[in-house]
């Protein structure tokens, strides 16, 4: 590991005005000489690995500001500070009475102890795991931009069949940001410029030819909360994760499930798609093709193909389109006869 500059700046502005003074106008926030740190569980092991090499760290757990903190829950619905664990966002009462689905999500990830440890902000934020990814003498374009892909015709099975580009089919690995992109939530951040807004479904980038540009973010914005607004419906929601092993493993597929049902019939279906895509992935055809629909194994079938119509599979990850579309059905008809 190479040596860096560690601070503990105090406030968000004073961490904001550190991390300005050392970016560029179009740094990105994973390639910046100085880059934010939270719980640690995911920036510390591309450090060793020598895939983020940051010359300063600015370790966030210092910031007064209490919001940071909390999770406050209110008639708009609910607001996640930015440095929550995510394992007292699992445990809370009331996310997991109003959308089990989130507290789903979290649960479902990683370990006790990392869950103990990492924060909201820094799971949404979290890097890719693909393998040519992290270790440094393979060709990749996001580490490296224009240096080629190694994961095309490499050892692909874990890797991304939607959102995918000639350039990068590395797949985003997170599970809570699959449910917040399903419940439409915003992203607070405060930057150079001020704070401002950030649609969820608007924070990460899909590769295309730049899949080094991995989110919205400026390299010295710092996210501060995430906000979800009230759904009384999304009492009926879920999280299904698909896994080589029980726990303590990615998704190789998951879905991410809210419905609005009058009796069978759908009003509104919420969905995302985890573990398949190379940013969290709302599935907004599937969510067309319910509308209006009785739902049963049949219409949960079409939503599902209707899913993965533009998914482009490369040589050992094909079994993610099937396996993708049972877990949605699972997920739909489990949504449904959930007792709410
Ligand atoms: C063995 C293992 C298994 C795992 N399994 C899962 C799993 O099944 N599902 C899952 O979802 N995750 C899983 N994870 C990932 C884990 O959840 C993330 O590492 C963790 O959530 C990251 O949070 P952190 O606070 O430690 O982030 P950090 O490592 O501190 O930071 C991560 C990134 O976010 C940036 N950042 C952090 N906070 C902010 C902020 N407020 N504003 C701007 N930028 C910020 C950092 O600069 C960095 O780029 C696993 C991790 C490990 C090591
Ligand atoms: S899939 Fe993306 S992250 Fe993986 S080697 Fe290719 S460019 Fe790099």
């Amino acid at each position: 590991m190479r040596p860096f500059v560690y601070e503990q700046p105090t406030d968000i502005s004073t961490a904001v005005a550190i991390a300005s003074r050392f970016a560029t106008d179009d740094d990105q926030p994973t390639r910046a000489n100085a880059q934010f740190i939270a719980g640690g569980t995911n920036l510390a092991d591309y450090m060793k690995l020598g895939v983020a090499e940051p010359n300063h760290l600015l370790d966030l757990n210092q910031l007064k500001e209490a919001a940071l903190r909390q999770i406050q829950v209110t008639d708009g619905g609910i607001r996640f500070g930015a440095l929550v664990r995510m394992g007292e966002a699992a445990d809370h009462a009331e996310v997991n009475r109003r959308y089990p689905v989130i507290a789903d999500s979290l649960r479902l990830a990683a370990s006790g102890q990392i869950r103990n440890m990492a924060s909201l902000a820094g799971n949404v934020l979290q890097r890719t795991r693909c393998e040519y990814f992290r270790e440094t003498s393979w060709q990749c374009n996001k580490r490296v931009p224009g240096s080629g892909c190694a994961a095309m015709d490499g050892f692909n099975r874990q890797h991304a069949v939607l959102g995918v580009s000639d350039a990068c089919i590395a797949t985003y690995h997170g599970d809570f940001a699959q449910a917040l992109i399903a419940l439409d939530a915003v992203v607070h951040a405060e930057g150079g410029h001020g704070a401002r807004k950030i649609p969820f479904a608007k924070l990460h980038r899909q590769p295309r030819d730049t899949p080094h540009v991995e989110t919205d973010l400026a390299a010295e914005e710092i996210i501060t909360a995430i906000e979800v607004p009230a759904i009384p419906w999304a009492r009926r929601s879920l999280y299904l994760k698909i896994r080589d092993r029980e726990s303590y493993a990615f998704a190789l597929a998951s879905a991410a499930v809210a419905l609005d049902l009058d009796g069978e019939t759908v009003r509104e279906a919420r969905i995302a798609l985890g573990g398949v895509a190379t940013v969290p992935w709302r599935a907004g055809a599937a969510e067309e093709a319910l509308q209006g629909k009785k739902l049963d194994e049949a219409s949960a079938g079409a939503a599902a193909d209707a899913a993965f119509a533009g998914a482009h599979p490369r040589q050992h990850n094909a079994f993610k389109i099937e396996l993708g579309k049972r877990t949605l059905v699972r997920a739909l008809l489990e949504t449904r006869d959930m007792k709410v």
